[in-house]
């Protein structure tokens, strides 16, 4: 069985070879992914991949996402500290955990009830309580608590929903894979720059399993 120190020392490995290698510089992403127990989000069988460089199985057809691509997006996020985020696509929690330990409150939204329920044990156990996780259609966003300072979504939607957009704080960005439904998509990232003035940029290739939902694949 590994150990607590095993599992830091191989965090600490993962931030150096597969972040700050590959380029992620914002501190606060490096802080965050360097604090957050990536092992607890993973299923126990695989607690031993947990720092491997790549996405790893967690149940109901879902992964949770590569650590590189957790951090790309959230440093897309562009966030300072204090900011309110909302998830889509819950997932393990893990990608929420890093985004709670930047921003002051995440609202996050699965569709799979099993993993919204696991993810949210999950995270009040790991002691995040300023993430809110919702079983619910994250392409239509959560409309109570708009605007948002950061959307984040970790599925591939067909095109950007327009509900998403319309949830964005101005200034604020949203971060989402676009493209094919089971190939690759480009991570594209949508910046609101005034109330109906958008701005998009691409981050290149990632492959991430399909948004479903009623803005996303049906
Ligand atoms: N961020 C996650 C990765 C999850 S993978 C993590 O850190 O572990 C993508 C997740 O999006 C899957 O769990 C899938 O069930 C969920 N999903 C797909 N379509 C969705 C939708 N419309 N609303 C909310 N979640 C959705």
């Amino acid at each position: 069985m590994t150990q607590g120190s095993e599992f830091a020392s191989r965090r600490a490995s993962m931030v150096d070879y597969q972040l700050v290698a590959r380029g992620i510089e914002s501190p606060l992403v490096l802080e965050a992914m360097g604090r957050v127990a990536r092992e607890k989000f993973v299923p126990k069988s695989m607690q031993d991949c947990a720092y491997d460089d790549g996405p790893l199985p967690i149940g109901a057809g879902q992964t949770i996402s590569q650590p590189y691509v957790v951090a790309l997006m959230t440093e897309a996020l562009n966030l300072q500290g204090g900011e309110k985020v909302l998830d889509i696509g819950t997932g393990s929690g893990y990608a929420a955990a890093v985004l709670a330990c930047i921003a002051s409150e995440v609202f996050s939204m699965e569709r799979v009830p099993e993993l919204a329920e696991r993810a949210s044990s999950t995270l009040v156990s790991e002691g995040f309580d300023n993430v809110v996780v919702r079983c619910g259609d994250g392409t239509l966003g959560w409309p109570e608590h708009q605007p948002f300072d950061g959307i984040v979504v970790a599925a591939g939607a067909p095109v950007v929903p327009e509900a998403l957009k319309h949830q964005l704080a101005v200034g604020g960005h949203l971060v989402i894979p676009v493209g094919s439904e089971h190939s690759v998509q480009s991570l594209l990232r949508i910046t609101r720059l005034a109330e109906s003035e958008f701005r998009t940029e691409d981050f290149g290739a990632v492959r991430f399993v399909p948004l479903l939902g009623e803005q996303g694949w049906s």
